[in-house]
């Protein structure tokens, strides 16, 4: 099995590690301390081929394919995991518009999405009461004579304040749970969608998250992304491909918070004389490698088009509970050096937390896992 990476995944992660230290680092602590949409640095991002990484060339995408797009989020994570979902999000919403629209979706928003006229992209699935479970959405599309008639509400948008693009889900029949739901592109600017106020997060403060409200928006046909009715399967497909962008995020935050506590320890010799200091973050090391193998596997299947659904879960839940405890370790081994803003690992600490929520949760990663080994071995 051979590891190494082709010289084009080489020259994306260098890129990103460029973008990041030059564009990303100036600004990410005062990012995190003011909050708010990370506007500049995403407008940099196009510029750097950080927006459609695994887009084909012709939308004006890098195409430089799913690993090389892994490798980009974690360097980007690990200066500034909020920028960072913000691409995550539209490097998304490009893929699935890139492969579920028809030519002319494609050709009017694939490009806008890759050179930032969109501004970002944003993917409105959640709402209240249907979180882990899209099924339960009550956001309904009527159609009439002149297209489509959106009402209802979504919730925790990301980048919901500035997107000039939201994927939409809503129900367009009664059929129960998520047969019947069907997916929209909305620009940003369609009377009747209005967007609430930033949310006050945990962590995340360089990424806006908000509410969406759809009041008689109306649409017209040619905004039905795919077949009426198989929305459902859009949002899972897409799913599938984001939670590879998440453990990438989540194994970029990590790995930022033990460069911190390498370089601390190595700054102090008593605590470079203990075990357990150093077992601490041998175990870290250890954890954060495999999950970065656990990624670029699911990530590497994504790209040969094979089946990868239950191995971008493996990677997702295992590289953001990895990522998390590794923050958690480091913080133990600086002790009240960590809990200086400074230092920037009770950010890492506060950015991480979610990537074990979005895009589905824990549970819903060992949900999916299950269930495929269970059919895998016979089970229902
Ligand atoms: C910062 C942030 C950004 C977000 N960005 C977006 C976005 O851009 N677009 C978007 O559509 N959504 C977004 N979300 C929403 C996110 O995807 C949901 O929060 C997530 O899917 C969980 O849904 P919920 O919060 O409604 O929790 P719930 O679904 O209510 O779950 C609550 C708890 O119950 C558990 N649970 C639920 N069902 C089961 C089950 N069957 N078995 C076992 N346990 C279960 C969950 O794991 C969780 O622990 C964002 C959320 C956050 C916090």
């Amino acid at each position: 099995m051979d590891l190494s990476l082709t010289p084009g995944q080489e020259t994306v992660r260098d890129a990103a590690r460029q973008y990041a230290a030059d564009v990303l680092a100036p600004k990410a602590v005062q990012l995190d301390v003011e909050g708010g949409f990370p506007l500049d640095n995403i407008r940099a991002a196009a510029k750097a081929g950080m927006t459609a990484i695994n887009v084909e060339a012709a939308l004006g995408g890098r195409a430089a394919g799913t690993i090389a797009y892994s490798l980009a989020v974690t360097e980007m994570a690990r200066v500034c995991a909020g920028t960072t979902v913000a691409l995550c999000v539209n490097n998304m919403v490009a893929e699935v518009v890139a492969h579920f629209g028809d030519e002319a979706q494609r050709a009017s928003h694939v490009p806008r999405l890759a050179d930032g006229r969109h501004v970002v992209g944003a993917f409105a699935l959640s709402e209240p009461g249907a979180g882990s479970d899209p099924g339960a959405m009550r956001t309904r599309a009527i159609k009439t004579d002149r297209g489509w008639v959106i009402n209802g509400e979504k919730l925790w948008i990301t980048s919901g304040t500035d997107a000039g693009l939201f994927i939409v889900w809503a129900k367009t029949n009664d059929s129960p749970g998520p047969r019947g739901i069907s997916t929209f592109l909305v620009p940003g600017d369609t009377p009747g969608l209005s967007r609430g106020k930033p949310e006050h997060k945990m962590g995340l403060h360089g990424s806006t998250t908000t509410a969406l409200q759809f009041t008689d928006c109306e649409v017209p046909h040619s905004a039905l992304l795919g077949v009426e009715g198989k929305g459902f399967g859009v949002a899972m497909m897409a799913l599938d491909g984001g939670r590879i962008g998440i453990a990438s995020q989540a194994l970029g935050i990590g790995l930022a918070a033990v460069d911190t506590a390498v370089q601390w320890v190595r700054d102090n010799v008593a605590a470079a004389q203990e075990q357990a200091v150093l077992w601490a973050l041998a175990d870290s090391a250890t954890e954060l490698d495999a999950a970065r193998l656990l990624t670029l596997r699911a990530a590497g299947l994504k790209e040969r088009g094979a089946s990868f659904s239950q191995e971008a879960s493996h990677a997702k839940v295992y590289a953001t509970e990895r990522a998390w405890k590794a923050c958690n370790r480091v913080l133990d081994v600086m002790g009240e050096a960590g809990l200086d803003r400074a230092a920037g690992v009770e950010r890492n600490l506060r950015d991480v937390r979610v990537t074990m929520i979005y895009e589905g949760t824990s549970e819903v990663q060992r949900i999916v896992i299950s269930r495929n080994i269970m059919r895998r071995f016979g089970g229902s």
